[in-house]
């Protein structure tokens, strides 16, 4: 399997050549040459499979320059239920991904139990290992630079922590986080480990990762790399579970479903467009937005346009206020046709600060071939769900998975099973849920108290040098 730019300017490539790095040459993103297609048969094979087991079916079909036997070992290390056990006391931790159906035809599958509380654990996790496997291969190290406001930040430091030739270097807003979300990434003691809290808002540490990474001499000499959900890698991990939650949600691969899907940077739903793009029966994909709704813009009007950073919104479901979706692209290269000079045409508006427009083009009639709906949901949509979930199925759902829900039910076609993808647990939220349902959300066992564990954490000023300095001195030459 080969791997192709939206650009159409860079050389094909293996997966485990694109593993380690972000945008191709020419500023696209990879994508397959073409997909693996998954027959009839295929589904029939796959419907009993444990998770590990239909991990390796799907991945098989994407990392073929990774030994069998090896990816075999890598993805059985990776989905274990030790792993994923941070889930409500009822839940069938053995599924790694188990359903939780509500009542007949109406699903949550929980992509959360891993050991950050999101659904990010699901691809880090395999990054992680698939990032020492070819490291050490290689003989090479990388340093892994990030800025976080939240889930992504403590799921690739959970995901690479004790991992041998690589350092995570994580870059996060001074006294901005939840007492628990610091907890969680600075209670980590690993060596490799490096937290940095920079005395300003995420803006400013998430422009020092983009200096340090322009500055091209230092980052050849100290090996600096990304872990964006823009990674191929990433996206491919999350095909697996739509085959899962289908496979959970039906008794034959003769039905459909609809997914839900709480969406920022499209990179969750792009895996559901893939697999069903492979031929997994989906009949909806359901985009959820929250107040920040580009993406619900573009599939009811045709518009994409994305917004300033001063025009994206603080809002209750904090890991979906994004102004552009990085992932996009890899949708909008397979509605064209794969036309590359188009996908070039489209986001040299954009990069300028523009727009485009498919409304009066063919591409909208072809859009409808796709099975989108979208929707967005407000403050006051999120509490009203959690509240309704809790007094009616006894079911406590974050913030984005509650997005998901409002949007799922209003545009589910009643005839498909619905399931709705769950992004983070309640636990994460707190503040939220209080407000809600005026009661703390459950902590899965072990965390109850993590906020007492001590830290480890280096504050410090938005000074581009003395982070240099301080990650210089850190990496032994
Ligand atoms: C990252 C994240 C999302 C958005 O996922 P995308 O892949 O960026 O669309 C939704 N919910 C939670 C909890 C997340 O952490």
């Amino acid at each position: 399997m080969k791997y192709i730019s939206t650009r159409g300017n860079s050389p094909a490539k293996n997966f485990t050549e694109i593993l380690l790095g972000g945008l191709a040459p020419d500023g696209g993103l990879y994508l397959p040459e073409e997909y693996p297609q998954v027959t009839r048969a295929d589904l029939d094979n796959w419907r009993n499979l444990p998770y590990a087991d239909l991990a390796y079916a799907v991945l098989s079909k994407f990392a073929t320059d990774i030994p069998a036997a090896d990816l075999k070992v890598i993805v059985s290390k990776t989905y274990t239920s030790a792993k994923y056990h941070n889930a409500r006391a009822d839940s069938d931790t053995q599924q790694i991904t188990p359903l939780r159906t509500l009542e007949s035809g109406m699903h949550i599958l929980e992509l959360s139990n891993g050991p950050t509380l999101s659904f990010k654990d699901m691809a880090m996790q395999l990054l992680g290992n698939l990032f020492e496997y070819v490291l050490d291969k290689q003989g090479e190290e990388l340093n892994i630079l990030g800025a976080t406001s939240g889930d992504t930040g403590s799921a690739a430091e959970y995901a690479m922590r004790g991992k041998r030739g690589i350092r995570v270097f994580m870059l996060s807003p001074h006294g901005k986080m939840s007492a628990f979300q610091r907890a969680q990434m600075f209670s980590l003691q690993d060596p490799n480990i490096f937290n940095i809290a920079i005395r300003g808002v995420f803006d400013e540490a998430q422009d020092m990762v983009k200096a340090v990474s322009n500055d091209h001499a230092f980052k050849a000499k100290y090996k600096i790399g990304t872990v964006n959900s823009i990674n191929w890698a990433r996206v491919s991990a999350q095909i697996v579970y739509y085959f899962k939650g289908y496979f959970a949600a039906t008794q034959s691969n003769d039905e459909k479903v609809a997914f839900s899907v709480p969406s920022g940077n499209f990179g969750n739903i792009c895996a559901g467009h893939i697999a069903r793009m492979m031929g997994l029966p989906i009949g909806q994909l359901i985009l959820a937005t929250n107040e920040n709704d580009v993406l619900d813009e573009f599939f009811r009007t045709g518009v994409y346009r994305p917004r300033a950073t001063d025009h994206t919104y603080h809002t209750s479901s904090p890991s979906m206020d994004i102004s552009k979706a990085s992932n996009f692209e890899r949708f909008i290269f397979d509605l064209v046709g794969r036309d590359a000079a188009k996908v070039r045409e489209f986001w040299s508006g954009i990069d300028a600060g523009g727009a485009f427009d498919i409304k009066g083009t063919p591409y909208w009639h072809e859009l409808s071939k796709f099975g989108f709906a979208s929707g967005k949901s407000t403050h006051l949509d999120r509490l009203k769900i959690i509240r309704e979930l809790w007094e009616d199925y006894d079911v406590m759902v974050d913030t984005h998975t509650a997005d998901g829900i409002k949007v799922g039910l209003e545009q589910r076609r009643p005839s498909l099973p619905l399931i709705c993808l769950e992004t983070a647990l309640p636990a994460k939220f707190e503040e939220t849920i209080i407000e809600a349902l005026g009661r703390n959300p459950e902590r899965p066992a072990g965390l109850e108290s993590i906020e007492k564990l001590p830290q480890r954490v280096e504050v410090m000023d938005a000074d581009l040098e003395k982070l240099k300095a301080y990650i210089a001195a850190k990496i032994p030459n």
